[in-house]
């Protein structure tokens, strides 16, 4: 029997524990809707240079000088004029001057200066001979080799030329960038403020950490997950605790946090038995959007708008938690601060050591090990725990075997796709 063949009352009637559920959302689908909410957040502010490292740039910056805006030695050595040299060495040119970088080397420079690495080129020659390649006796170099032009020369304008864009609008800004900036002498620049994310935990049986448990109770490890994940994406965090599932406490939470965030994350609370306390909530002060998801783990994901501020309630398992983090809010809030292009999460073509059990009907995220064999093979396997209550194997995981929906069991030595987990998990 395939799922092709039954009826939707057919369908509908497997309920939950099948893997099929006509009227969840495809992961695809549900991308493209958050997608079509987001706006980047515009207000910008200037900031130095110095406190730039991974905010979001807010306009493109357009080189008002050359780098370098000279021509200069790349090499501590003697600079020459090639026309005045022979074709066939070996040569012998007198000393008629020494130049260090910051000056300028003023008078007679008709033979061979000796100069310095960053020194301006003395007007009239064209070349750099290094000093290893020289040997000096009374004031005068010998050396064996003609250089070409331009040899050991760094021209104007070879690193940077006037006019040209050097960071586009939307990059996030790299170590690297504070050193281009302040190499064109930029002291400030202007970045889109950082989006403010809220969030908070829900569940009676949630307990903050410092408390004893009791039986029934777990300590909230979401809330941790997720401060580690949102400190990644630098935004600015605000963490709202543990709320009861109680209607008042969690309304006056989300219309507090709602007040001051771009956007509100909560876990917990989301699904089937429970979902009406903050769906109902979210249909009363704002709106929810969708609901279901056809992925595992994370089937139930709220997203909705409370006024301007975007509301994601994600499912309370810690994986779950995760997976729908990395799937669906990492690309919203790089959206919303600004930052283009995002950069897609890559995935990469790895072989199965082992079979994989999977039913069609849901696009799943299985945690993996993924290594790389003594022939430089990618391999991977999946863990063997891969329930959503079970954050050791993710932690375990260094990768996401990614299965397509329609995709059934598949055999040991077939290829997957696979997202490495790198530095972001
Ligand atoms: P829920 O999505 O509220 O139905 O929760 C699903 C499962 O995840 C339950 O076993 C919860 O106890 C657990 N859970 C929910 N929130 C958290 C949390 N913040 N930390 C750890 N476990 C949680
Ligand atoms: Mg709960």
């Amino acid at each position: 029997m395939t799922l092709k063949n039954l009826s939707l009352s057919q369908l509908m009637s497997l309920g939950t524990s099948s893997d099929y559920d006509p009227h969840a959302m495809s992961v695809k689908k549900a991308k493209t809707w958050i997608r079509s909410f987001l706006n980047v957040v515009t207000t910008k502010e200037n900031i130095p240079i110095q406190d730039a490292l991974h905010r979001i740039l807010a306009q493109p910056i357009i080189a008002s000088m050359h780098v370098p805006n000279y021509d200069n030695s790349a090499m501590d050595g003697y600079a020459v004029h090639t026309d005045r040299l022979k074709n066939e060495g070996p040569f012998t040119l007198k000393i008629t001057g020494k130049v260090f970088a910051g000056n300028v080397l003023q008078g007679n420079t008709k033979e061979a200066v000796h100069i310095m690495t960053g020194a301006y080129i003395p007007e009239g020659l064209n070349a750099v001979i290094p000093q290893e390649y020289v040997e000096v006796h009374n004031k005068k170099i010998t050396f064996n080799q003609k250089p070409h032009p331009l040899q050991n020369v760094r021209l104007r304008g070879e690193d940077i030329q006037i006019g040209q864009t050097i960071l586009q609008k939307g990059r996030l800004i790299q170590p690297c960038d504070l050193g281009l900036l302040a190499s064109l002498g930029i002291e400030t620049i202007e970045v889109y403020q950082k989006i403010k994310v809220a969030f908070f935990s829900t569940g009676d049986e949630i307990v903050t950490l410092g408390n004893t448990l009791k039986v029934g109770q777990v300590f909230d490890s979401n809330r941790y997950s997720l401060i580690g994940l949102l400190r990644r994406l630098h935004v600015e965090i605000h963490d709202f605790g543990v709320i009861p599932d109680d209607k008042a406490s969690i309304e006056h939470t989300l219309k507090k946090a709602s007040a001051l965030a771009d956007v509100i994350i909560t876990t917990g609370g989301v699904s089937v038995g429970e979902a009406d306390y903050i769906k109902e909530i979210l249909k009363k002060i704002g709106e929810i959007l969708f609901w279901k998801i056809s992925m595992k783990p994370g089937r139930p994901l709220a997203y909705g708008k409370i006024g301007a501020c975007h509301y994601f309630g994600l499912p309370g398992n810690p994986v779950s938690t995760m997976v729908t983090f990395y799937q669906f809010v990492r690309e919203a809030l790089l959206i919303l601060s600004g930052q283009e292009p995002i950069p897609a999460i890559p995935l990469i073509k790895a072989q199965l050591l082992e079979p994989i059990k999977k039913a069609p009907g849901r696009t799943e995220f299985q945690r993996g090990i993924f290594l790389q064999d003594a022939t430089g093979q990618f391999k991977v396997k999946a863990l063997k725990d891969q329930g959503s209550g079970i954050l050791r194997s993710m932690s375990e995981a260094n990768c996401f075997i990614v299965l397509e929906e329609s995709q059934g069991p598949l055999e040991k030595d077939v290829y997957v796709d696979i997202q490495l987990f790198d530095s972001f998990f």
